[in-house]
């Protein structure tokens, strides 16, 4: 299983390969991107790359130390995260790796930790990770994981090179759908478009499930009417039992209405996320124009936003379905 395998990211994976070959890696680096997208796997990669003992600057995926890497098990290479139970990353932790990349690799290779997500690192814990980045130990490898920068001190960030990962193109998640996983070309098409370019969220089992209920949920909405205000009361009522449901759903109107705007302007399908649903979106394209698009995706966010505060759901639902059906 060589680099060779893995979907996507090519720039980046050549560019990490190079650095390998010609020992130009750096102490530390920052794998930026969307969730799902691949990140850990390339960090996964690039240790497999180092320790290898089969292959050189590349993996063979079946020695003793890939072995190790991939189950987590390796002396030299450790995977940190939020201990069980936990929301953050401590400095205690970051002290034990910090220990970690201080001793010598029993491979004689790097000492290589990665911590993912990174963000969830709290700021005593980066503080303690600065002070390890301005004096890096020899042959250490750092890498720090997160969608983005937001959660992390500037001077942590700035100390680490940045390797951005973007989503993978549609067509890329649904070819190792049908080729990996067996799914049907266009069964793998739906869900490639779903994910919006994450390979991890296209092969969860939740995506599968989420293709089927919003084909009910377009359903639904499509049959209301102003005149039917039991139809989508019922409809609130049926959604606010559970908050996750609930916001699952309006997390998915949100896609909707972007679908929706998007035929709006450009009159065709590319690029949709809701692509099974395109007849449903061009009905309501041609049916509500640019702006009121715009205006019920605003109402779809801040719903959303007032059910996260815990303000009675079925109200807020009812209100916003009062909007979609041009009551008030
Ligand atoms: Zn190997």
């Amino acid at each position: 299983m060589p680099f060779s395998d893995i979907v996507g990211h090519a720039k980046q994976l050549e560019s990490l390969r190079w650095a390998l070959e010609k020992e130009r890696l750096h102490h530390a680096y920052l794998f930026l991107g969307p969730e799902g997208v691949g990140k850990k796997a390339v960090a996964r990669s690039l240790a497999m790359a180092i320790q290898c003992r089969e292959q050189d600057y590349d993996f063979c995926g079946g020695c003793a130390d890939c072995v190790r890497i991939q189950s987590g098990n390796h002396p030299d290479v450790r995977f940190v995260g939020p201990l069980v139970g936990k929301k953050e990353i401590t400095i205690q932790q970051v002290r034990e790796l910090e220990r970690e990349l201080n001793y010598r690799a029993f491979t004689g290779r790097k000492k290589i930790v990665v911590v993912d997500p990174a963000s969830l690192m709290n700021y005593p814990a980066q503080n303690a990770i600065l002070k390890t980045l301005e004096e890096p130990p020899k042959n250490s490898l750092l890498i720090l994981i997160s969608t983005n920068t937001g959660g992390l001190l500037p001077t942590l960030a700035s100390r680490c090179l940045r390797l951005s990962f973007a989503p993978l193109p549609p067509e890329i998640v649904a070819n190792f759908l049908v080729t990996q996983k067996k799914a049907a070309p266009e069964e793998a098409e739906i869900l490639a478009a779903v994910s919006m370019g994450s390979l991890g969220k296209a092969i969860s089992q939740e995506m599968g499930e989420l293709v089927q209920k919003r084909k009910v949920w377009a359903e639904r909405i499509h049959s209301l009417t102003p005149q039917d205000c039991r139809g989508w009361m019922k409809l609130a009522e049926d959604l606010a039992g559970e908050r996750e449901e609930s916001l699952k759903f309006l997390e998915w109107v949100e896609t909707w209405y972007r679908d929706i705007l998007i035929y709006c302007v450009t009159g065709n399908s590319r690029g949709l996320s809701n692509l099974e649903l395109e007849e449903n979106i061009k009905q309501q394209a041609d049916k509500n124009g640019r702006e009121r698009v715009l205006f019920l995706l605003s109402q779809a966010v801040l719903t959303a936003a007032t059910i996260r505060r815990n303000v009675n759901r079925r109200m807020a639902l009812e209100n916003f379905f009062a909007h979609m059906v041009g009551v008030h």
